[in-house]
C-alpha cells in the first residue's frame, strides 16, 4: 500500500502538519466517507463547512457531469447561462440586488472590500476604513489577514495593508468608538466560527445595522461559513430580522465545488466595467453546480433541516453536558455547534472520536465544532453522540 503521508511530508509544503489527521480518504457518500484501508467514519467536519449535501450527491454529481460534458470555462469575455440562472436564483431568495461569483471565500471578501472602497472613493469622501472583529476570520491574502483580527495570523506577514480595524467582537461601543471620517464599513461574521463558534448577542447584529444607518456607512456580512442554510435559514441574516448592505458567500454553496459570491444592495453595486474581474469565477462549471446545489436546498428546505436537526444536536449535546461536568457549554446555532471543555482536550477527543468513526473539529485547544452536512437526520445525530459519550466517558475527569 503507498504510504500517501509519507509522499505529502516529502512534497508537499508544511502548511497543514497541525490540521491534517493521519487519514487518506478516498470516497463518501451522504454524511459518511471511508479511507483508503475501507474504514468508515462518520462526517461532522463536512470539508469545513462545504459538503452542504454531504458527499456524492447525485444532485451535485450529476451537475458537475453534466456541465463538464457540455461546458467547462469560457471566460467572462461571454455570456454563460449557469453563472446568470445562479445570479438569478440568488437575488431572488434574498433581499440582494446584483451578485458577482468568485473562486472562493477570501476572493468575495476581497470583493466585497474593493466594493466598499469604490462607495467610499463615489458617495464617502474617499473614506475607506473597514472596522472587523477581534477573533474574526476572513480568509487568507494579506489584506483579508488584515481583515482577520488575530493577532498571530498577522505577526508573520508584517507590514500589513492598512485600512483594517479590529475591535472586540460583540461589543457596539467598540464599533461606535473605532467609526471616524474614514470609515467606509463594518465588516462581521454572524457567529465567530474559526475562533470557536462565538455567538454575540441577538441585540448586537441589530445594533450594528442600525449604527451603519446612522452614520451612513455599509455593513458587510460575511455569510462565507453561515450562509446556504447552516444556521438553520437560507441566509443567517434572515434569522436576525435586518438586511445587510453586502454579504459574501462560499463554502456550502456548491457542495464542495470552490466558488465564492458577493451579494449587494443596488445602491452600493457601484462597480462599473473594468473595476473588478476574474478569470476563473463564475464559470459555467462552478456555477451549475451552484444552482443544482442552491436550487435543491431551497426546493427541498434544506435550512429547514439544518435548523430542527441542528436543534436536536444540540439538546442531545446538552444532556452529555449534564452527564460530564467536562463539558462546560454547548453552543451554536443550526448545522454549526461548538462543545467547550473545562480542559484542554479537544485534540484528544477529536482523535478518540475518529478512532470510533466520527469526524469532528478541533477548533480551539478546549473545544471542539461540529459542522455536519445540512443533510443529515436524527439517527446519524444519535451515532455521532453516542460515540461522543463513550469518548468522554473514557477520558472524563
Ligand atoms: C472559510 C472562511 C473564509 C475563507 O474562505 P476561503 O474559501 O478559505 O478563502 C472567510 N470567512 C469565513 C467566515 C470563513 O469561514
Amino acid at each position: 500500500m503507498i504510504d500517501w503521508k509519507e509522499i505529502e511530508k516529502k512534497y508537499y509544503m508544511r502548511t497543514f502538519d497541525k490540521v491534517r489527521l493521519p487519514v487518506v480518504l478516498v470516497r463518501g457518500k451522504g454524511a459518511r466517507v471511508w479511507d483508503d484501508r475501507g474504514k468508515e467514519y462518520l462526517d461532522f467536519v463536512g470539508g469545513w463547512a462545504v459538503n452542504s449535501l454531504g458527499h456524492a450527491h447525485p444532485v451535485v454529481a450529476g451537475a458537475v457531469a453534466a456541465q463538464a460534458k457540455k461546458l467547462i470555462h469560457t471566460s467572462n469575455q461571454f455570456y454563460t447561462i449557469p453563472q446568470l440562472q445562479l445570479a438569478e436564483l440568488l437575488v431572488k431568495n434574498s433581499c440582494f440586488d446584483r451578485v458577482f461569483f468568485a473562486n472562493s471565500g477570501l476572493e468575495a471578501n476581497e470583493g466585497a472590500v474593493k466594493l466598499a472602497r469604490r462607495y467610499g472613493k463615489l458617495k464617502l469622501n474617499g473614506a475607506y476604513e473597514v472596522i472587523t472583529a477581534l477573533g474574526s476570520f476572513h480568509g487568507r491574502s494579506l489584506a483579508m489577514t488584515a481583515a482577520t483580527g488575530q493577532e498571530s495570523f498577522h505577526t508573520p506577514y508584517t507590514p500589513m495593508p492598512e485600512g483594517f480595524i479590529n475591535v472586540k467582537y460583540n461589543d457596539i461601543e467598540a464599533i461606535q468608538a473605532a467609526t471616524n471620517e474614514k470609515t467606509v464599513a463594518v465588516m462581521l461574521e454572524l457567529i465567530e466560527a474559526e475562533t470557536g463558534v462565538i455567538v454575540p448577542n441577538e441585540d448586537y447584529i441589530r445594533q450594528v445595522r442600525h449604527w451603519c444607518n446612522e452614520r451612513g456607512i455599509l455593513l458587510i456580512l460575511d455569510e462565507i461559513q453561515t450562509g446556504i442554510g447552516r444556521l438553520g435559514a437560507l441566509f443567517g441574516y434572515q434569522l436576525y430580522g435586518i438586511e445587510p448592505d453586502i454579504i459574501t458567500l462560499a463554502k456550502g454553496m456548491a457542495g464542495g465545488v470552490p466558488i465564492g459570491a458577493i451579494l449587494a444592495k443596488e445602491s452600493c453595486s457601484v462597480f462599473v466595467s473594468g473595476d473588478h474581474g476574474g478569470t476563473f469565477g463564475g464559470n459555467p462549471l462552478v456555477c451549475a453546480t451552484g444552482y443544482a446545489t442552491m436550487k435543491y436546498i431551497i426546493e427541498r428546505n434544506i435550512a429547514g433541516n439544518a435548523n430542527t436537526v441542528g436543534r436536536y444536536l444540540m439538546d442531545r449535546l446538552n444532556q452529555l453536558k449534564s452527564k460530564y461536568p467536562v463539558i462546560i457549554e454547548v453552543r451554536g446555532r443550526g448545522l454549526l455547534v461548538a462543545v467547550e471543555f473545562t480542559v484542554e482536550i479537544g485534540q484528544e477527543v477529536m482523535m478518540k472520536c475518529m478512532d470510533m468513526g466520527l469526524l469532528v473539529n478541533r477548533v480551539k485547544p478546549n473545544a471542539i465544532r461540529l459542522m455536519p452536512p445540512l443533510i443529515i437526520n436524527r439517527q446519524d445525530v444519535d451515532r455521532a453522540v453516542r460515540i461522543l459519550d463513550r469518548v468522554l466517558a473514557g477520558i472524563a475527569r
